[in-house]
């Protein structure tokens, strides 16, 4: 396979090569990969995809000319470890790709820890050592799309770097599937909402004392292929692609419309919150379009509540203030999700003008109560309160739970001890007679 190292042979063809290294650029080195493929037995290699570490400090210290030059002597020396039968090639950048014989996996990887290089300089030589940080994946079966050897192996790397932060990882089934999930949300999405695929659920909020129905939240779920989805899989890859906000309004409009509905078949609704995420604060119209939807269904604000999280990043917290004081001024409520799980802090209370807090079920979620969170707690829920805020504790499972939560000043309850988030026709027979 000399050929496709770049240097000599048959690829002449340059639009296949990287610029800087003249290693085959991803086009090159899939076919490279289809040509051994075809004459080898592909299982018994493995295919590697690896950065190289601290090439942002590398460029830094000697600039972009110099780091040009380190990146083409490790590609060098890399080609030359390899065997005639190995591929190598280069993504761009620090990133490159390798089709590595199994027998060779672990030698490779030792080799790729660190890379010796010497850079001449003005006062003798800088002597480098080079590390990466690798994802590889073991072909098993023959390949059905050579384009896999680097989809595959970057799903490892990216779980070595984001996830894990390991120098190694070898990509299992079941990050793969992870992934292909990922992606078959992403390309299903649109025909989902046009296809009415996504469902609202809503889960009832009890006023313990009374023991009545007093709210509820919309709770989304994805009927796909007649199974039901849950939130946990595909919010994320939304929320990393942006698409989110289309599926909040969707879910803003369907609650509006059930609220109608309901008004108009004479079941009196309870007030629904609904989820909006922290991406969705990238539409600088959110807040308008939220006026504007449930002014289109036709029902009154009072009945919809914004459901928002806290943030560390400051300028998510600029934009989330903005986006709390404009639903203020447009008479729409709004509530402080997850209050107390991760980052939350008392200057929330004062500064965003929400009307609800939601403690976090992580404050309830233990099996015996401190003495310390019933003082926290009981002080977070008094300030609310005098702050005018309404509370309502999430995650609340057994009776003890319920006990703890009245005892330290709040009320209101959403959690399996009441209901589970329920499908509309179960959610109307709650509404029909909201005694518990
Ligand atoms: P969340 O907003 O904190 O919603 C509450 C979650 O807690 C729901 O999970 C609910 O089923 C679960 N839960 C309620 N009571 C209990 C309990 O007593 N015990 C336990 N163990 N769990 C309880 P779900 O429906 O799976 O939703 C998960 C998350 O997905 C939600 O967390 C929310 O962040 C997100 N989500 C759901 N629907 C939407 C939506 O329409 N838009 C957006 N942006 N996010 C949504
Ligand atoms: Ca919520
Ligand atoms: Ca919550």
């Amino acid at each position: 396979m000399s050929g496709f190292d770049g240097h000599n042979g048959e690829n002449k063809n340059e639009m296949m090569l990287h610029y800087l290294t003249g290693l085959p650029n991803a086009g090159g080195y899939i076919m490279a990969v289809g040509k051994l493929a075809a004459t080898s037995d592909i299982t018994k290699y493995t295919a590697f995809q690896f950065n190289l570490k601290g090439f942002g400090n590398i460029n830094q210290r000697y600039g972009m000319d110099r780091g040009n030059e380190i990146i083409k002597m490790v590609a060098a020396k890399i080609r030359k470890f390899l065997g005639e039968d190995e591929i190598l090639g280069h993504l761009g950048g620090d990133t490159f790709v390798a089709m590595v014989k199994n027998d060779n996996q672990i030698k490779f990887c030792r080799f790729l820890h660190g890379i010796e290089v010497e850079l001449p300089t003005e006062n003798g030589v800088d002597k480098l050592k080079i590390s990466s940080t690798i994802g590889l994946w073991e072909i098993e079966n023959p390949l059905n799309d050579m384009g896999e050897v680097i989809s595959n192996s970057s799903v490892a790397l990216q779980y070595a770097k984001h996830v894990v932060h390991q120098p190694v990882v070898k990509a299992t089934a079941d990050m793969l599937s992870k992934v292909s999930m990922q992606k078959t949300i992403l390309e299903r999405y649109h025909q989902a909402l046009d296809n009415r695929e996504f469902l609202v659920f809503y889960q009832p909020k009890v006023d313990s004392r009374t023991k009545t129905l007093v709210g509820a939240e919309g709770l989304v779920r994805w009927i796909h292929d007649g199974e039901m989805v849950s939130p946990g899989v595909f919010i994320p890859p939304l929320e990393r692609n942006g698409e989110i906000v289309l599926l909040d309004y969707y879910v803003l409009k369907r609650a509006c419309e059930d609220i109608k509905n309901w008004i108009d078949q004479g079941i009196e609704p309870v007030p629904i919150s609904v989820n909006f995420s922290r991406k969705d604060l990238l539409d600088p119209d959110l807040a308008e379009n939220i006026d504007k939807i449930i002014n289109a269904s036709g029902i009154d604000k009072k009945y919809i509540e914004a459901e928002v999280t806290e943030t560390v990043d400051e300028q998510e917290h600029g934009e989330l203030a903005t986006f709390i004081s404009d639903l203020y001024m447009r008479d729409i409520k709004t509530a402080i999700d997850d209050f107390g799980a991760g980052y939350s802090s008392l200057a929330t209370l004062r500064e965003f003008q929400v009307h609800t807090l939601k403690i976090d079920r992580s404050f309830i979620n233990t099996e015996d109560f401190s003495w310390k969170d019933e003082i926290i707690l009981t002080d977070i829920i008094h300030m609310a309160k005098a702050l005018g805020m309404d509370v309502i504790t999430e995650g609340v499972e057994r009776q003890d739970q319920v006990d703890f939560v009245n005892k330290v000043g709040c009320y209101v309850i959403q959690g399996f001890f009441y209901d589970r988030p329920l499908p509309y026709d179960d959610f109307v027979n709650r509404l029909k007679n909201k005694q518990y």
